[in-house]
């Protein structure tokens, strides 16, 4: 098979809402990948940050194997062994609160709206302040908190109760609280929106806020956890913790798994019958999860995450002193925006050509996040493409 009979199946029978590159992969190993017609790739923006251990991880596959031979799932009704104990290691390494298990990013963000609405409820307070350009998924309730209207655009009438104001602008937020607030959800690191980190006057200041008027501080790391920014989450740089968290992405190493974590403060909100998910939390997705943490864990990956990440910057700062098509360079550990003067696109379709996967967002930033276990003479290699792309253009 080839890529472009791949393509033509696609096209005959798959519904078009990506846009699409043309290739088919089709076997995948650490930061390498190689396609239908034999070509292989460095991949610096793995899964869109799923496979932040790179791709097959051999635990994680050894992991999903084992499990697959022994139970697939069970409904949330009965208890398996592995729920309680991924929960058991989200927790310990985070805030000590209680998890919630669902299947994606968005779904997650869906569960904390519907925590902080019934906690909220009796007092009639359901208002979320949000930040613009934000991104939290793409179902209704998750696409109506995101901030950028490109993505609600023929979706309206949109959830109502989001109200948007500037990142990073502590007074805005205090400006629109009102008497019917019952939150704020901010991600650490703008990811979508173009690799904005959040200052620290800014979450220590959140913090402060929600305390004062009683508000939920909700921290989407559902792009920014697991290690990817130096620390376990995100949050952590900054000395504070949320009440509530959201996971997705690379908690699974590949597998469909997302999860919300909750203070212990708020654990008679979400009683049996408000909220469910059938698939949430099975078996193999809760194993292949506690295997990404045990290899995060004993690898010490964030710290890792933090070292490559400081090679790769110093490494596009010199670029940035050579090419002037380069504006500005932001992000923490191994999720760095590079800002262009320029749109993005072509430069990311050259290498392609010349076999390296980054991704570019909001028109201008390419946005390079390598797996986790990215060696150095990897990201040499990686950064000469990007460098011969940048020499031409
Ligand atoms: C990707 C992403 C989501 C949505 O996750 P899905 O699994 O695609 O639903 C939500 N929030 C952030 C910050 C993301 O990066």
């Amino acid at each position: 098979m080839t890529n472009k009979q791949v393509r033509q199946k696609y096209e005959a029978y798959v519904l078009p809402n990506y846009s699409k590159a043309g290739i088919a992969f089709v076997r995948g190993s650490g930061s390498w990948l190689w396609d239908a017609d034999g070509n292989k790739y460095l991949d610096f923006f793995p899964g869109w940050g799923v496979n932040g251990l790179g791709h097959c991880h051999p635990k994680v596959v050894s992991a999903i194997r084992d499990q697959a031979g022994k139970l697939l799932h069970v409904s949330n009704n009965y208890d398996h062994p592995w729920q309680g104990a991924l929960a058991e290691k989200i927790s310990k390494s985070s805030f000590g609160g209680l998890v919630f298990f669902s299947n994606s990013g968005a779904e997650a963000i869906e569960a904390s709206i519907k925590l902080a609405r019934k906690w909220g409820n009796n007092e009639g307070r359901y208002e979320i302040i949000a930040m613009k350009n934000s991104f939290h998924g793409r179902t209704l309730a998750a696409v109506s908190a995101t901030g950028q209207t490109k993505y609600q655009e023929g979706f309206t009438p949109l959830v109502e109760g989001f109200l948007h104001v500037p990142f990073n602008d502590l007074g805005g937020v205090e400006r629109a609280i009102t008497g019917k607030t019952v939150a704020v959800l901010v991600e650490p690191i703008q990811g979508e929106g173009g690799i904005h980190v959040a200052t620290k006057e800014f979450l220590q200041g959140l913090r402060k806020l929600c305390d004062q008027r009683r508000l939920l501080l909700i921290l989407d790391e559902v792009q920014t956890g697991m290690g990817r920014t130096g620390k376990m989450f995100c949050y952590q740089h900054y000395g504070i913790k949320p009440d509530v968290m959201t996971l997705a992405k690379s908690l699974g190493g590949g597998v469909p798994i997302g999860a919300m974590v909750v203070d212990q403060k708020l654990n008679n909100v979400l009683v049996p019958g408000t909220h469910a998910t059938t698939f949430g939390g099975g078996p193999l997705v809760t194993r292949a999860g506690l295997a990404v943490f045990d290899v995060i864990q004993k690898g010490k990956l964030a710290q890792r995450a933090a070292r490559m990440g400081n090679y790769l910057r110093k490494r596009l700062e010199r670029m940035a002193m050579k090419y002037l098509v380069i504006h500005e360079i932001r992000g923490k550990g191994l999720m760095v925006g590079v800002e262009l003067v320029q749109s993005g696109k072509e430069i990311v379709a050259e290498c392609l050509k010349r076999k390296l996967l980054i991704n570019c967002t909001q028109e201008k930033v390419l946005r390079i996040m390598p797996a986790l276990t990215v060696t150095p003479a990897e990201l040499d290699q990686g950064l000469e493409i990007l460098e011969g792309v940048l020499a031409v253009t």
